[in-house]
């Protein structure tokens, strides 16, 4: 077993209060990693509540322990509370507390062990006691039951933590396309299949369960708001407050709007903006060796992997299109290059 797991085995051996938390706008392979975890702790004995930063896209919401979750924007009082009595907090699915905005404060200033899984680039060391941090895992979901397996513990693997883990395995590699999807991926999805979890199921539940004003929207987002710079192979789709308010827009509804842009023959740099909560949010894909991390976090104050990022804009939608058309003109060589 290696070093962290025999460290997190022992942490474990003794019922403890645990809380488990994830980035702000938590995606399916935070809550899932999150959930998957939550089920885990719980046969354990252990005292355990998920804290997320703020609200997540309703197509999550049928997670198994889902009513477990709180979000700490709205319940400040009682999630101070909870942290500050934790005896081991769990940071899942981010690697740097900017990501956690006004729930940082509450974790910094507790006393608890501090345990990562995640992987994302760069993670900051001071912020974990014990970090599972590994970059070129496709999921922190793979992560959590990788754990698992190091710990010994997949004896205890039932249909909630085998679902949770699936979702976010899902979400995370574009189920199961990306390049980072490996046969370790195939792997652990067929224990989790074994174990319970229902696969056509849960793509419905994800995918296939919209609003219809959320079609809608994508199909105004392709034939008006995309705007293609083919000799650079790029394409941007933007949407201000008031065309999502259009169409009704509610908490991931533009999930994946971007990929339809990087789905376009030639296409290797896509960006969608968005003006939501009352800030632009940036959303940048791209293939093959075009990095979007260090884009986004050089012009957009985020970060996130190679192919894909997010950042947001402190300027208006209109500037912030000024903006990446310029990004898009001053990497134009490396964006034309054949790779
Ligand atoms: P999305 O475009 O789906 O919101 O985010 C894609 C990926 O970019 C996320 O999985 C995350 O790794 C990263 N990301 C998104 N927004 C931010 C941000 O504001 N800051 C940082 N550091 N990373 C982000
Ligand atoms: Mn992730």
């Amino acid at each position: 077993m290696t070093k962290n797991a025999t460290a997190l085995k022992t942490l474990l051996s003794s019922p403890k209060k645990i809380v488990i938390t994830t980035h702000r706008g938590p995606d399916g392979d935070a809550i899932g990693s999150s959930l998957g975890l939550l089920h885990l702790l719980t046969q354990l004995g252990h005292s355990v509540q998920v804290i997320t930063p703020n609200e997540y896209a309703k197509f999550l919401h049928w997670l198994p322990g889902n009513d477990n979750v709180i979000t700490y924007e709205g319940n400040e009082a009682l999630a101070d509370k909870i942290t500050a009595e934790a005896e081991l907090i769990f940071l899942l699915d981010f690697s740097h507390l900017s990501r956690i905005t006004t729930y940082a404060d509450a974790i910094k200033n507790s006393n608890a062990t501090k345990v990562m899984i995640d992987h994302h680039q760069d993670p900051d060391r001071d912020i974990a006691d014990i970090i599972f941090s590994d970059t070129t895992a496709c999921s922190t979901a793979q992560m959590v039951f990788e754990v698992m397996e190091a710990m010994e513990m997949t004896s205890y693997l039932n249909k909630d933590i085998a679902e949770s883990l699936y979702v976010g395995i899902m979400t995370d590699t574009g189920s199961f396309k990306y390049a980072s999807t490996t046969t370790k991926t195939h792997h652990v999805v067929a224990e989790l299949i074994n174990a319970g979890a229902e696969n056509a199921k849960i793509h419905d539940l994800i995918y296939d369960n919209s609003s219809a004003t959320r079609i809608q929207l994508l199909g105004y987002c392709l034939n008006e708001k995309l705007r293609l710079y083919p000799d650079n192979n790029a394409a941007i789709i933007s949407l201000t407050a008031e065309e999502l308010e259009r169409f009704e827009f509610k908490k991931g509804d533009t999930e994946g709007f971007v990929n339809y842009a990087l789905g376009i023959e030639g296409i290797k740099f896509a960006v969608f903006i968005a003006e939501k909560d009352g800030m632009v949010k940036l959303s940048l894909r791209s293939k093959g060796n075009f990095k979007v991390n260090g884009i986004a976090n050089k012009y957009f104050k985020g970060g996130g992997h190679m192919n894909a990022s997010g950042g947001i804009s402190e300027v208006s939608v209109g500037e912030t299109i000024k903006k990446v058309e310029q990004i898009i003109n001053k990497y134009k060589t490396e964006l034309n290059k054949t790779n």
